[in-house]
C-alpha cells in the first residue's frame, strides 16, 4: 500500500517572511517585533486545537514541523501536540531565513545557523521528550551548507524541496530532483550517493514539461483540493506523498492587517473552507498514514538496499 505523510507547520502570522526574520522583513527577527508590538500576538493556539481535533476525527498520526520558539511563547502548545502521539519535528528556531530571498547567497553564518537549530533542537527535545530527527527549513529556503549542518546535529531527514516551474527557494537548479525521497549530496541538493540524512521532497502536478507545487499550504487556498489531490496521486505513483498545511490555513480569525498591502490576496481565502478541503481531500485517497520519520526510515533501508550498502 502507499504511503501518505500529514505535515503541518507550527507558526504564527507574524513568523511569515514578509514581517520578521528575512531578508525583506519589516522586523529584524521575532525578538525585534515583540519589543515593538503591542497587540494581541497569538492567532496560532486556536486553530492548533482545530488541527488537533480534525486529526483526531480522520484517526491520522501526523508530523508538526514547529517554530522552537512557541514552546516559550505558547506555554503548554507543543506539549498538546506531543502528548496526542504526533511526530514532533523541527521548523527552525524563530523562523528566521539564513540565505538572502534573492541571491540564495548566506545572510547569516554556518557556525550561527547551527547553535540556532541545536538550540531548537533541544528545546523541543526538552519539552516533549521526543528525539527529533525531522527537519523543514524556515519559508523552505534550503541550501546543501544548511543540510550538512542539520545532518552533523542528528537529524535523519530533511522536507523543504520543492522541484516545480513557479519557483526554487534554493541554491541548485534541481534538476536531478524529481518527487521521489532520496539522499542530497554533500555541500549540494541535487541527489548523490548514500548518507546520513534523507530529502523527502513536496509533490508537484505534472503538465508535459510544467511542474505545479501540489504540496499543500498557499496553493492549497489559491488553487483548491481537486488539483492538489491530483498532484498528490500523481506522486504517490512512486509509493509516498505528503500534505501540508498551517493551522493559520483554516483560522477563523483576521490577522493583523499592517502587512497586508504587500501581499493583499495572501489570506482571502482561508477558515471551514480550507478546513473542509483538507477533509475532503484525505478521504479521497486509499493511502496507509504514517509519520514522516516512518516514511523516512523505510525509504532509507529501501535506497541503501538498492545502492548495495552494507
Ligand atoms: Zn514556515
Amino acid at each position: 500500500m502507499k504511503t501518505m505523510s500529514v505535515t503541518i507547520d507550527i507558526e504564527d502570522w507574524y513568523h511569515v517572511p514578509a514581517v520578521c526574520s528575512s531578508s525583506f522583513s519589516k522586523y529584524k527577527d521575532t525578538e525585534d517585533f515583540f519589543s515593538k508590538w503591542n497587540g494581541k500576538y497569538d492567532y496560532l493556539t486556536e486553530p492548533t486545537m482545530q488541527t488537533l481535533d480534525l486529526l483526531d476525527e480522520l484517526d491520522i498520526h501526523a508530523t508538526f514541523f514547529i517554530v522552537a520558539e512557541v514552546v516559550n511563547r505558547y506555554p503548554g502548545l507543543v506539549k498538546a501536540i506531543g502528548t496526542k502521539g504526533h511526530e514532533i519535528a523541527c521548523h527552525g528556531y524563530n523562523h528566521m531565513c539564513y540565505i538572502n530571498a534573492r541571491t540564495r547567497r548566506p545572510i547569516h553564518s554556518r557556525e550561527f545557523f547551527l547553535r540556532q537549530m541545536e538550540l531548537a533542537k533541544k528545546t523541543l527535545e526538552r519539552e516533549t521528550s521526543q528525539h527529533i530527527i525531522g527537519f523543514r527549513a524556515p519559508a523552505a529556503y534550503v541550501t546543501g551548507w544548511m543540510i550538512d549542518v542539520i545532518e552533523s546535529l542528528g537529524f535523519k531527514y530533511d522536507s523543504s524541496v520543492s522541484s516545480n516551474s513557479l519557483y526554487n527557494k534554493t541554491d541548485s537548479k534541481l534538476k536531478g530532483v524529481g518527487r521521489m525521497p532520496y539522499f542530497p549530496e554533500k555541500g549540494g541538493i541535487e541527489p548523490g550517493p548514500p548518507r546520513g540524512l534523507l530529502e523527502i521532497p513536496w509533490p508537484y502536478y505534472e503538465i508535459g514539461p510544467i511542474r505545479i507545487p501540489s504540496a499543500g499550504g498557499p496553493f492549497l487556498r489559491f488553487l483548491g483540493a481537486r488539483f492538489i489531490l491530483e498532484g498528490i496521486k500523481q506522486s504517490l505513483r512512486s509509493g509516498s506523498s505528503l500534505l501540508y498545511f498551517h493551522p493559520l490555513d483554516i483560522s477563523h480569525e483576521i490577522f493583523p492587517s499592517e502587512f497586508s498591502w504587500r501581499r493583499p490576496f495572501y489570506w482571502l481565502v482561508k477558515g471551514r473552507i480550507v478546513e473542509d478541503r483538507i477533509r475532503w481531500l484525505l478521504s479521497k485517497l486509499d493511502v496507509e498514514y504514517v509519520t514522516m520519520s516512518e516514511q523516512a526510515k523505510r525509504w532509507t533501508r529501501m535506497l541503501c538496499d538498492f545502492a548495495d550498502v552494507p
